[in-house]
Order: C-alpha cells, then structure tokens, then sequence
C-alpha cells in the first residue's frame, strides 16, 4: 500500500472516530467519559473485536488498555503481533453502565446499543479490510455468527464474517482472568489452539513484507 493510499485510509477513520464522538443515539453516549472508537494499524490485516469499553478504557479514549488488555497484549505477543499492528476495537463505542446507588459499574451492551453502533462497527470493518477477525467472547462473536453462537463450542472454528471476512472466536481476556488452577491452564491452552488459528490464517496469505516479527513464543502465554 503506497504511503499516499495509507494517509487516506487514516484520514477516513479519523473523520469516522469524529462521528462517533458526536454520537448520542443511546444514553451510554451522554454517560460515559468518552467514545472509544478503537485504534491500532488502519492497514492490518487481523482486526480484534471487543464487547466493549470499561472504566479505564472510557477514561483513557483507548480499547483495551486495563487488565485485559494487558492479557490481550501477551495473547497477542504469543503469535508474533504486536498491539500495533492489528487494529482493536469493540461492539460498541461507549461504556455500558449502571449505577449501583455508589458508582458507574460496567455491564454489558445491551442488544439496542449494539444494533445502534453496528453501523459504526460495519464501517470500521469496510475501511480497514482486515484479512481475519478476532472476537473476544461470546458478544462479539454472536453479533457476527448469530445469537445461536456457542463460544463453549464453536470458538476456534472459522465463520465467514462480515464482507466474507475469516472470523473466529475465542474466549473474551477478561474471562481467563477470572480462571484460576486447572481450569485455567485448560483455557489458556484452547486460546493458545484458536491464536495459533489465527496465525497460521494470517501466514497463508500474507506475503507481503511486515513490519519485524517480534519472536514467537513457543509456550503458552503467561
Ligand atoms: N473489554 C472489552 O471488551 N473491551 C475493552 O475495550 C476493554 C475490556
């Protein structure tokens, strides 16, 4: 991709991010602190798709950047990519709350604020035209495959997503977090199985040179 074609591809999704910015179609988007639009290479060819932001991310402006973004980072790191070279966003763009009388707590999108923000999510895909897509959890990957998705079951299969694009499931990082002893190990090796999907997905067609491979793990991620 030439460097002028890259600036364009940049400049759309930062026109779209402006959108989204303004955007008050649900309340979430008078709550919260502010829009995540999601961020990473506009040219990448695996694109992460997230339920949504929580309290740091909707401080910040930026997609998984607490706890399980950390995890999301190593996941990441365990087949050879970098945080910047795929591109993170979510289902939708604001933070679900609800006040629990003290504080804002996170909860999950509902299915209106999800059907309000697909335009968003539809547009982000069509701009950067990722080669795979990643779906962290059963929201995401539902949003894509239908509400009948299993992630117990189908996570590590390949669906053709939006646009046909190679989509697969995997287990959402702030899940595995919530894992200890066997039952952990036993997920981190099924999410280690579904990376190693998506590696061996990017690989067969990514002839183009990249940006430096960091080193491939060999072993689970930590
Ligand atoms: N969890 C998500 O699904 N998305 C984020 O951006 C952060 C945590």
């Amino acid at each position: 991709m030439s460097v002028a074609e890259r600036a364009a591809r940049e400049q759309n999704i930062a026109n779209a991010a402006a959108r989204v910015e303004r955007c008050r179609k649900c309340e979430i988007g008078s709550i919260r602190q502010n829009a995540v639009y999601g961020e990473g290479d506009a040219c990448a060819t695996l694109m992460i798709v997230g339920e949504g932001p929580g309290e740091t991310e909707d401080k910040l402006a930026r997609p998984f950047v607490g706890r399980a973004g950390m995890l999301l980072e190593k996941m990441l790191g365990a087949i050879a990519l970098r945080r910047d070279d795929v591109f993170i966003c979510n289902t939708v763009k604001c933070r679900p709350t609800f006040d629990d009388g003290v504080r804002l707590r996170n909860r999950a999108p509902s299915p209106e604020e999800m059907s309000n923000c697909r335009p968003y999510l539809d547009e982000q895909i069509e701009l950067i035209r990722p080669r795979a897509i990643l779906c962290l959890g059963a929201p995401a990957a539902k949003s894509f495959m239908g509400p009948k998705f299993s992630i117990t079951k189908q996570r590590g299969l390949w669906f053709a997503g939006p646009s046909g694009i190679a989509t697969l499931a995997t287990f959402h990082p702030a899940y595995i977090l919530r894992m200890t002893g066997g039952e952990l190990e036993a997920t981190k090796r099924l999410v280690w199985a579904d990376l190693k999907a998506v590696r061996a997905k990017l690989d067969t067609r990514d002839a183009a040179p990249g940006p430096d491979p960091v080193p491939a793990q060999t072993t689970l991620f930590e």
